[in-house]
């Protein structure tokens, strides 16, 4: 199984590369020394007080593919061999990853004196599986230091650490595009299952492959071995030979260790629901003003911004950025800063009432796995989604050629086909832009007279100038045909002013209609929406008998932000806006907070934590 065979390789992902060198080889290329970067002596002595030196003996390795590693090496003296894996435990060429970065073999088969070995998932906290046999060449002297200390270096030593975490995202990148190093999925690359695990690895910026039975030989032994039965299919085998069939995200989350397994037992500073641009900026000014911040996310980081193919108006990016991109910076970010994340782990429902008493209350969040989290504050940051239009059997082809969002992965299905994209706002024009350099033919259908009023000038100019995209304005979706086995065979659409209707053989269809505010899971805890189901802050949440902070709900403790607050501007850049100023008021309301335990307790107040939790942001 080639590494590189171009029909088993899934779609080039950006998920963290400035955008400015965003996609491809030659950009990789020419970043080879930032991705292997030589530390100087001064640097070495640098990292020396957040680590320990070790010696490992010629032959002994200093770790396994499969194994959790927890922490980076720094080589001193002697030669580590590098040996790539894949789940399958077959080594993978090393000329593969070289080819990909323009580099020369030996430079990526042996890791020298000054350079590090780490990876990017090590900043979550958790052990991460190596994807590499590590072994000496000669005696090898190393400095290791531990995951908690590396994220204490990389804030500490500012232009160390950057160079250090410019390297691990450059080489998580260049694997994503090799699609090495994290799971192999087994499968038929038309298999909508091969497509809701692809879209989620994807998501969440993890590196994959999928192997196609029909075009691979071992492939399809693997499987009689393993799944012999239809519904077992896909498989999912991790870097540690677990092999996983058919799974569900929640599962294959938990077994990447992208959920959390345990939870504090006190009370965090700030919960915050949702890891869209809101609740991900909250998260990043929040834990590095020093507060102690867990965030709950129901599928994967960057919310709405991450489906988004580019995002041009987002200040500071001329040439535009992709939402995976920009998103993939502030996760990293915010694992840098000892945020604690929890992936694939939706909240159900809040507890405002249990433990509001007393000298320290609490919320409780109850999560759909029955386990329960504490919190000083809640930050509900779950944005909106998207909304169904009403189109009989809709529900039968979602995942079968009926999207919601269109991403490399899709982009890759309808690659030179006929494809039909309902919606007339932005998230529409993007995403039809996107598609027109994969698909044959994109058409646009709007219920209204044309894009004049819903969607920017630029956007609209791209529709224009592309020759491939047609605008079928005053349309709507009368019938999806198909069947359960193939998906999505065809669509009739019916010109609302005429009735003339019209039926097209088309199997990929991507629906931009809009959104609904996510707060559901709040009912019974009293925090006020207005008629559309969007959460009221500030003076606008009629609470009598007190004046909540601007983005603080009329429920003590709970503030709002994003998408889902009534009011704001639906906008990424207003997002991360309201993200960072609620970390003022979280403070303004926790240092209230500790006025009132204290109050009783007159004489005794615990001034070092006051401090902690009443200090100025920092700037
Ligand atoms: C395709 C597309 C393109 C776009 N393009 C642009 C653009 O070019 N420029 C621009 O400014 N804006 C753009 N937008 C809008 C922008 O993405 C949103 O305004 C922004 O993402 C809102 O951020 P948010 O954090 O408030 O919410 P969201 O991005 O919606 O994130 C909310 C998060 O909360 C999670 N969540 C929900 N419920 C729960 C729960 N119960 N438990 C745990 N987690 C939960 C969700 O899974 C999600 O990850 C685009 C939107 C889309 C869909």
């Amino acid at each position: 199984m080639p590494i590189d065979d171009e029909q088993n390789r899934h779609e080039i992902v950006d998920n963290s590369i400035p955008a400015e060198s965003a996609a491809g080889n030659a950009a990789l290329g020419s970043r080879f020394d930032q991705m292997f970067p030589v530390l100087s002596e001064t640097e070495i002595g640098r990292v020396r007080r957040f680590g320990e030196v070790k010696r490992f003996p010629a032959g002994a390795f200093l770790f396994q593919a499969g194994e959790a590693v927890s922490g980076m090496y720094v080589i001193l003296s002697g030669r580590v061999a590098i040996v790539p894996r894949d789940g399958l435990g077959q080594s993978v060429s090393v000329a593969a990853f070289a080819q990909l970065i323009g580099a020369p073999v030996e430079e990526m088969a042996e890791v020298v004196p000054g350079e590090v070995i780490a990876e990017i998932g090590q900043l979550s906290g958790r052990p991460d599986l190596s994807v590499i046999d590590a072994r000496a060449v000669g005696d090898v002297e190393a400095i290791v230091v531990p995951m908690e200390a590396l994220r204490a270096l990389l804030v500490a030593e500012a232009e160390l650490g950057e160079r250090i975490l410019r390297a691990l995202i450059l080489r998580r990148v260049a694997q994503i595009e090799l699609g090495f190093g994290g799971p192999v999925l087994v499968g038929s690359l038309k298999s909508p299952d091969v497509t809701r695990l692809s879209h989620f690895l994807e998501r969440n910026a993890i590196p994959f492959r999928v192997v196609d039975p029909d075009a691979d030989r071992d492939a399809s032994a693997l499987l009689a071995r393993f799944a012999p039965n239809q519904d077992e299919l896909p498989i999912a085998v991790l870097s540690n030979g677990t092999v996983l069939k058919n799974p569900t995200k929640q599962e294959l989350a938990r077994a990447l260790g992208l959920m959390a397994t345990s939870f504090r037992a006190d009370a965090y500073d700030v919960v915050i629901v949702g890891a869209g641009p809101a609740g991900l900026a909250t998260a990043v000014y929040a834990a590095s003003e020093g507060l102690g911040v867990l965030v709950l996310e129901a599928v994967a980081f960057g919310g709405q911004a991450g489906a988004s193919a580019r995002i041009e108006n987002y200040l500071g990016f001329p040439t535009g950025v992709s939402g995976q991109a920009l998103m993939g910076r502030a996760f990293t970010q915010a694992q840098k800063f000892g945020v604690e994340f929890s992936l694939s782990t939706e909240v159900t429902r809040l507890d405002c009432t249990s433990e509001r008493s007393g000298h320290d209350p609490v919320h409780i969040l109850e999560l759909g796995d029955g386990r329960r989290v504490r919190a000083r504050t809640v930050v509900v940051a779950t944005g909106a989604r998207y909304r169904r239009p009403d189109i009989p059997n809709l529900a039968q082809f979602e995942g079968r050629g009926v999207s919601y969002w269109a991403s490399p992965v899709e982009a890759r299905l309808c690659r030179n086909e006929e494809v039909a994209l309902l919606g007339g706002g932005n998230s529409a024009g993007q995403a039809a832009v996107f598609l027109a350099s994969h698909a044959r033919h994109v058409r646009v259908l709007v219920r209204g007279l044309g894009l004049s009023s819903t969607m920017s000038r630029y956007l609209i100019e791209r529709i224009e100038g592309a020759a491939n995209i047609t605008v079928l304005a005053e349309t709507e979706i009368v019938e999806l045909f198909g069947t359960p086995d193939v998906g999505l065979q065809g669509v009739r659409w019916r010109n609302r002013r005429t009735g003339a209707e019209e039926h097209h053989a088309i199997a990929h269809l991507f629906l931009f209609t809009g959104a609904d505010p996510v707060a559901a899971w709040l009912d019974g805890c009293g925090v006020p929406i207005d008629e559309k189901g969007f959460i009221r802050t500030g003076p606008n949440a009629g609470s009598s008998e007190r004046s909540p902070l601007p983005l603080e709900t009329g429920v003590d403790g709970i503030f709002a932000v994003g998408d889902v607050r009534c009011g704001s501007v639906k906008r990424v850049g207003a997002a991360i806006g309201e993200g960072a100023a609620v970390v003022a008021q979280l403070h303004t309301f926790l240092a209230r907070r500790i006025d009132r335990v204290d109050a009783p307790r007159a004489g005794r107040a615990d001034d070092r934590s006051r401090d902690r939790r009443t200090r100025e942001p920092r700037r």
